[in-house]
Parts: C-alpha cells; structure tokens; sequence
C-alpha cells in the first residue's frame, strides 16, 4: 500500500519535503529548507556552527527527522538521527526548483542517496555555489533531468515536467505508485513568461488521484491596488513591483 507523509511544508511558506512510500521504495519531492514562522535561531546576529548545523536544526526543529535521508557524517552519537535508520538505497529524492524552501537540506543528504533536479537547475545551483552560495553542508552529486524524463523508483516511476516559476529549471513531478498516481506541482504559476509550461503541465497530469500543490497566497486578504496578475509593464507603470522581482516561495 503507497502512502504519502508530509514532513513540511504544511501550515508555512515552502519547506515543502512529500515522502510517497511504496513497499520498499521511497520518493521524497522537494527538501526544503524549514523557514520559521516565529524566531529564526539560524539568521544574524546568530552565528551558526556549520559543522553542527544540521545536529542544531534536528536539536530545534528546524529541519525534520527524516529517517534514513541525512548524512551521518554531518551528525554524533546522541545528535537527534544520529544512529542511521532506514535503507538510503531505496530513497530517491526529486528537487522541484532551486529555491531554498524546496531545496535547502539537500546538502546533509546521504550520498548514497540519488538526488534529482532538471538540468537548468543544477546549471543554477553550480553558478551559486561557485560563487560561494552553495547548500549549507555541500551541494549533493546532483542528477540531471531532462523534461519529460521518468525515472524508475522500484516500482515507482517519477516523471519530470516543466512548469512556468521566476526561476530556470522548474518543474513539477507525476509519480506512479502501484496504487494511484500523484501530481506535485512545485512552485507553479500561470501569469509569468512561460504560462504554456503550466497549461501543458495541467494537461499532463490530468487524471491524476492526487494533486499536491502549494497555496501560498490562498488564505491572504487580496492587497489593494490592481490585480497582482497585471502584467510586468501594467505593474511598473502603477508604480508596483513587478512580479519577477517579488520574493520567491
Ligand atoms: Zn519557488
């Protein structure tokens, strides 16, 4: 029986981490970093122990426990996780786009464990870190997907598929369990320069028993002004930020 656990994302902004388990396998979509709500303990003026990073946010919940997914060379007897559990063999992890409410733990993975991403995404992630904002703990050895690509989990398969967001290499993913299928959608928008990479996004999935997205915005009073869906032009000239420039989700 495939199952789905949320271990993020819900009741927040991003930190999204969906763990589909079928039998023996495991898919993780996305690995967030956590972003708090209340006091952030790892921001100025903190100043954080990287070598202790991931055994300080597993201390204080600001990232998931997560069995079986870390690197147990970042942790220590009596660090929350720090016995391995689970069988890193069997997890794959699939990363939606390289903000870092979806991406942010990937660098205390196991290295065993494969990590996905489309290409133009790790294109990003390498310029970032060759320029010093890599992951916290080291990017993982990524793996590069093409659009359209599926990939075999056992008996799962994880299909790639763009989608339009204010970064390259976005992508939602449809997973095949032996039981249903999933559509996650990442981040996901319909107003930006690609909109036909949503729409055909929509036509993908279509049928699918689960659709996981984010509603980031669907809760919140509608700010005032002209509809946040004017265009870039529209927005500039009413003297509002356009939207490539708002904060990313
Ligand atoms: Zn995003």
């Amino acid at each position: 029986m495939a199952s789905i656990e949320f271990w993020g994302g819900l009741g927040v902004i991003g930190s999204s981490k969906i763990m589909i388990t079928d039998g023996d396998d495991r898919v993780l979509l996305d690995i967030g970093l956590d972003i708090p709500s209340g006091a952030n303990l790892f921001r100025a003026p903190v100043r954080i122990r990287p070598e202790r990073e991931l055994a300080d946010r597993l201390r204080v919940g600001g990232a998931p426990a997560l069995p079986g997914v870390y690197d147990p060379a970042f942790l220590r007897p009596g660090d929350p996780l720090g016995d391995p559990v689970g069988d890193p063999a069997a997890t794959r992890i699939f990363v939606s786009h390289p903000h870092i409410d979806h991406v942010g733990l990937a660098g205390w993975v196991r290295p065993e464990i494969g990590v996905y991403a489309h290409t133009d995404a790790v294109d990003l992630l390498d310029a970032l870190r060759a320029n010093g904002l890599g992951l916290p703990g080291g990017d993982p050895a990524w793996r590069r997907l093409s659009a359209g690509e599926v990939v075999e989990v056992g008996a799962m398969t994880v299909q790639c598929i763009l989608v339009d967001h204010d970064v390259p290499g976005a992508c939602g993913y449809l997973v095949r369990t032996g039981d249903g299928v999933l559509a996650y959608t990442g981040d996901i928008r319909f107003h930006g320069r690609r909109p036909e990479l949503s729409e055909a996004f929509v036509e993908a999935v279509r049928g699918a028993d689960v659709l996981v997205t984010e509603g980031t915005t669907l809760s919140f009073t509608p700010p005032e002004g002209p509809p946040r869906t004017a265009s870039t032009k529209a927005s500039l000239s009413s003297g509002r930020r356009p939207w490539k420039r708002m904060s990313p989700v």
